[in-house]
């Protein structure tokens, strides 16, 4: 069977260029869509066609589906890679492409819309047996007493979650029974306005959970694997900042379990494509939050742990290939890091952009750096501000580490402001350097600062 023939890609920035590489690896010819605003970017300079499909505005380009769908008819592409954010997790997007004839590069549109909906999506892991957070079982009725007999039975505090939220909003925590009904129909009738849907369901709150997530490819002819694990516990603001793999001190015994009973899950919602179980992990205990269904911006530190091109295995099974590896032929090996370089700027996190004077990129053993930026690019105001990932690999989490250090401090970024600083800070901060610290870590060292 032949791999796709020509692959649109429908993003921007580092993630187009990454997805650009590996279809130049496999002879694959490109398609760059870009906005207005984007003409000077490093993919669309090196795609073999290039077309314009809208303003600036990424409402009008980038999420704009007729015109990307019109860009794979007049360019002829048989395959849309939607990379992240944007349109990678519009099921609606992903149905379009199909019934338009050309191949969607991710699961099928159903797949989304069960994950998207994260009632669904606990309902279909409980049944694999993917841990989830003790909680509701399902939407919370209307019943006040059933309401508080849930609440009591999950024990305070409790978080209650919008069904259809996303992106860290639709949540809030409870920490007595005095406040649970007033937050329960805050929580309902914000999930309304924002997302349409008013089903809200509850959850224990975990108080110092790390973030550890099991990475998963699947060829939906029956074969589906796991890419072992990362952290990505450093966040503000929900944001990922630092991630690496594997997590540091799980046992391997959950962790293979765990991933075990994620493979088993997407045999069973026959999922196709690169995917993301997302988990608090507090005690030895793992617990399901979310299932992301793409790729994602850490996927590199798996890469580099296990020499797998999670990209070219994207490809290859939306051409209807079977995934290139068994789950015996992953091999794991050392420890990856990779830090985001944000063009923002270091104290007040606001986002930075302007032209860039002087680039210089790290190198050495064990360094990787994806990047689209160059001298004399200028970062436009209008999309998410991610410029570099600096990913660093070594046989040990202590030799990564060091590595990452030189490689921080080799990287010059002029004229615009990044968050460089704060990463070198990070890769010396004696917690970090231990391993293992919670999501709210990096909240409280900014906030004591
Ligand atoms: P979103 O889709 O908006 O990202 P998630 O369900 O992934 O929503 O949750 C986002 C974040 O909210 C998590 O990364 C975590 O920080 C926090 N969170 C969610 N559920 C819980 C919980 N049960 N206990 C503690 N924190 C939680």
């Amino acid at each position: 069977m032949p791999m796709l023939e020509k692959v649109l890609i429908a993003n921007r920035g580092e993630i187009a260029l990454r997805i650009l590489r590996a279809c130049k690896e496999l002879d694959i010819p490109t398609v760059a869509v870009h906005s207005s605003a984007d003409t000077e970017l490093m993919h669309v300079r090196l795609a073999d066609e290039a077309i314009c499909i809208g303003p600036a505005g990424s409402s009008q380009s980038y999420l704009n589906v007729p015109a990307i769908i019109s860009a794979a008819e007049v360019s002829n592409a048989d395959g849309i890679h939607p990379g992240y954010g944007f349109l990678a997790e519009n099921a609606d997007f992903a149905e379009q492409v199909e019934k338009s004839g050309f191949t969607f590069i991710g699961p099928r549109a159903e797949t989304i819309r069960l994950m998207g909906d994260k009632v669904s999506a606990i309902a279909a892991m409980k049944a694999a047996g993917v841990p989830t957070v003790p909680g509701s079982d399902g939407p919370l009725p209307d019943d006040p007493d059933e309401i508080l007999a849930i609440a009591r039975k999950v024990g305070f505090p409790v978080i209650i979650k919008a069904a259809a939220g996303g992106g860290g909003r639709g949540m809030r925590v409870v920490h007595n029974e005095a406040a649970l009904l007033n937050s329960v129909q805050v929580t309902k009738s914000e999930a309304g306005a924002a997302f349409g849907s008013e089903v809200v369901y509850l959850e224990k709150f975990l108080q110092k959970p790390r973030h550890v997530e099991i990475q998963v490819i699947a060829d939906g002819q029956g074969h589906a694997i796991h890419l072992g694990d990362r952290d990505c516990s450093l966040q503000r603001r929900h944001q990922k900042v630092i991630e690496e793999a594997p997590a540091p001190d799980i046992d391997p015994h959950l962790r293979e379990q765990v991933a075990d009973a994620c493979v088993k899950a997407c045999i069973d919602i026959d999922y196709i494509g690169a995917g993301t179980f997302e988990f608090l992990y507090e005690d030895g205990g793992f617990y399901f939050i979310e299932m992301n269904t793409r790729i994602q911006v850490e996927h590199p530190v798996t890469e580099m742990i296990t020499g797998i091109d999670i990209v070219h295995e994207q490809l290859r099974v939306a051409s209807g290939l079977p995934l290139s590896v068994t789950q015996e032929e992953v091999r794991f090996r050392g420890h990856a890091i990779e830090c985001r370089i944000n063009a923002e700027d270091p104290h007040t996190f606001m986002p930075s952009p302007g032209t860039i004077s002087t680039y210089h990129p790290p190198g050495g053993p064990g360094i990787r750096v994806d990047s689209h930026i160059y001298d004399g690019y200028t970062v436009p105001p209008f999309y998410d501000s991610l410029i570099a990932k600096v990913i660093s690999y070594g046989e040990t989490r202590d030799s990564a580490m060091a590595r990452m250090r030189q490689a921080l401090d080799e990287l010059i970024v002029q004229g615009i402001r990044t968050n460089t600083a704060l990463h070198r800070d990070l890769v010396r901060d004696r917690a970090f350097q231990a391993g293992g610290v919670s999501i709210h870590y990096l909240e409280s060292k900014l906030e004591d600062h």
